[in-house]
This record gives C-alpha cells, structure tokens and sequence, in this order.
C-alpha cells in the first residue's frame, strides 16, 4: 500500500514547519517532520549522534538511515493510531530531501503534490532562523556559517527533487507572506488536488 502525501518544500525558514503543524491539525492530514523526527532521537543514541554531526555542520544525514527511520517512525505512529493510512493524507515536511531519499521513498509514496515555500531573499529566511535559534533549542539555527552552509545544501541536493517530480506536480506559494495568508494559498491548492 503507498501513502497518500504532500511535501512541503522549501529552503530553511521557508515556514515548512509553521503551515505543518497547523494543516496537520486538519482531520484527514498527518504531518511528519523529519528534523523534529531527528532533533527527538536521544542525543547519546547511535543515529543521534549521527544526526548531531550531520546537523551541526549544516549536512544532511546519510540517506538509508534517514529513510529507515522515517519508515519506522511512521510504522510507530500507526500503531499508536495516530496516522491512519487508509483515510490520511501525509505532510511530508523535510523529505525527501534529496533526489536519491525520493527514489528510495519511490515504492511507498502516492504524491498528490509539492508545495513549493518560496523566498526570492534568503537574507530574509535567515533573519527568521536567527528568530528560532533564540525561542527554540536549535544548535544548527544559532550559527551563521551553519546556515550558510544549510542553504547550499538546499539549492545543490534538495532542489533537484523538484524536478524528481516535474512541474505537474509542484505548487509555487510565496513564503513571505504573513503564516496566515500563506495558509489561505496553501489551502486553494490544496483543495483541488487529486
Ligand atoms: P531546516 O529545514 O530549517 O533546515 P529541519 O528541521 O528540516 O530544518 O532540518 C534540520 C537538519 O536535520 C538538517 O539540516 C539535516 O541535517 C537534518 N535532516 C532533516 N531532514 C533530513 C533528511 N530528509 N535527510 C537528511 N537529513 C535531514
């Protein structure tokens, strides 16, 4: 059986998070958050620390063990009924992050479609980063050089995800806008799709 889901992409800061948390509160919709899914390994367990190498230098984790514990993240929340895959619809926020993570995910994916976050001004995603390092406990927010480095992994490895699943596919939502509008636009999309 494959998932019915939704990305949600964007580069760091593009409000990929934000719009998840509230359309996951939507019956119907279960967002899945690979980095909160990372940062809530314990930091002293294997792929925990894995992740805090990866993360601190502004890298992404190496993709089998990303898609594993995706896989099993997911198997955990239905089994604690929390993710119903029959009636669901996935937000996948974060993944996949790289066109080698969407091969891999290829085989248990239906994608109804990609919301594409988009900023024509990174400075201003990066002030918004800055924001978050300060209310939530995030190492990778707190440092410029990291975040630097977070956004050429994005245009050089995730980017090209957006073409894994061709124009048809994909949704353009201005991020700058304030959370709400940008939650007016996203559900437009939304709605109409398959
Ligand atoms: P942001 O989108 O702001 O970078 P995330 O919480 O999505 O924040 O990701 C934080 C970090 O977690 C990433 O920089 C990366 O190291 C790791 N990570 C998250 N998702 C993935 C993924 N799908 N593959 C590999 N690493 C990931």
């Amino acid at each position: 059986m494959k998932y019915r889901a939704i990305l949600l992409f964007g580069a760091p800061g593009s409000g990929k998070g934000t719009q998840g948390k509230i359309l996951g509160a939507i019956p119907g919709f279960y967002h899945c958050s690979c980095g909160e899914v990372f940062r809530n390994l314990r930091p002293d367990s294997e792929l925990g620390k894995v992740f805090l190498e990866y993360s601190s230098k502004g890298q992404l984790v190496p993709d089998e063990a990303t898609i594993r514990l995706w896989h099993n993240y997911l198997d955990g929340s239905m089994q604690l009924g929390r993710f119903h895959p029959e009636t669901d619809t996935l937000l996948l926020d974060g993944i996949p992050r790289n066109r080698r993570q969407a091969e891999l995910m290829e085989s248990a994916l239906q994608v109804r479609g990609v919301i594409h976050l988009t900023c024509p001004e990174p400075e201003k995603l990066i002030q918004r980063l800055q924001r978050r390092a300060i209310h939530e406990n995030r190492l990778d927010d707190a440092n410029l050089e990291v975040i630097r480095k977070r956004f050429l992994t994005y245009e050089s490895e995730s980017k090209p995800v957006l073409d894994f699943y061709g124009p048809g596919k994909v949704h353009v939502i201005d991020a700058t806008k304030t959370p709400i509008e940008v939650l007016q636009d996203i559900l437009a999309v939304i709605v109409k799709m398959p």
